[in-house]
């Protein structure tokens, strides 16, 4: 049975990625900072219900080494890893004239760094096996930059970059490498966000609504199946009609 690797999946978008990519019949490697995440969220269990395998490997994705012996360490437990989804992301928001090199260095640590960290590793799992699926999360910051969050619309729009580098590099192996570019949606991320931060996001969307992880968890779905063998190097927004 084929496997899946999903980072920081233990709640919001991530956690719905593993359930669709369970419902959809793999077995899933779960990824989170901390055991904290877990005990507080539920989808070890729900995961286990759909009758896949699953085990949860805690890492920092930012931490190069504790990256590489994850990697060795999904791989022992499930013999391949056929996706890979660099989902684990932080936001430190704050007006560039009052952002800290901290907050900046943070948020490029754990969102840009770890896709490298963690495509180079498991793309070369992938490369043995000449077959895979890379699927990065991105965001409509990164794409069109967003007020407050200098240093997390640095780190996405780079995810971009990487994403159509690894798309290059790993093509002729059999491997695509895609991203997705959520708008807003629903998740203990966007609940930091003040009403009126909120209400002004909405007035923006064509679709007059916010986002549902199951809507980003589909699309990436489809960009794992057999259906998107043939596209890579691609940014798919899923923001409601965003920025049109
Ligand atoms: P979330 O609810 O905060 O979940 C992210 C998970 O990643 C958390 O469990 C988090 O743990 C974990 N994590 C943080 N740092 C990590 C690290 N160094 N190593 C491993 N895991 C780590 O976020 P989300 O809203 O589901 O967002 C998921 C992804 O979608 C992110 O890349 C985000 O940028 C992107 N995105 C989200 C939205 C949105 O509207 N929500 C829009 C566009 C893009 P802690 O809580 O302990 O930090």
């Amino acid at each position: 049975m084929a496997t899946a690797l999903i980072t920081g999946s233990a709640r919001g978008i991530g956690a719905a990625i593993a359930l669709r990519l369970a419902k959809d019949g793999y077995n899933i490697a779960l990824n989170d900072i901390s055991e904290a995440m877990f005990e507080s969220n539920d989808i070890m269990d729900k995961i286990k219900a759909e009758g896949v395998e699953v085990e949860k490997f805690i890492c920092d994705v930012s931490n190069y080494s504790q990256v590489e012996e994850t990697v060795k360490a999904v791989k022992a437990r499930f013999g391949t890893i056929d996706v890979l989804v660099n989902n684990a992301g932080i936001t430190r928001d704050g007006l560039m004239a009052r952002m800290s090199e901290e907050q900046y260095d943070s948020v490029i640590a754990v969102n840009q760094k770890s896709v490298f960290n963690m495509s180079k590793f498991v793309g070369n799992v992938m490369m043995r096996q000449k077959s895979g699926r890379i699927i990065n999360l991105s965001s409509v910051a990164g794409v069109y930059g967003n007020p407050g969050q200098m240093n997390y619309s640095a780190s996405k729009a780079a995810i971009i970059g990487m994403t159509k580098t690894v798309a290059k590099e790993l093509g002729s192996r059999g491997i695509t490498c895609n991203a997705v570019a959520p708008g807003f949606i629903k998740t203990p991320m966007t609940d930091k966000l003040t009403d009126a931060q909120r209400d002004a996001m909405i007035a923006q969307i064509a679709m007059k609504r916010y986002g549902e992880v199951e809507e980003i968890a589909g699309v990436v779905s489809f960009l794992a199946s057999k259906d998107a063998s043939y596209v890579t190097g691609q940014v798919i927004e899923i923001s409601g009609g965003l920025s049109m």
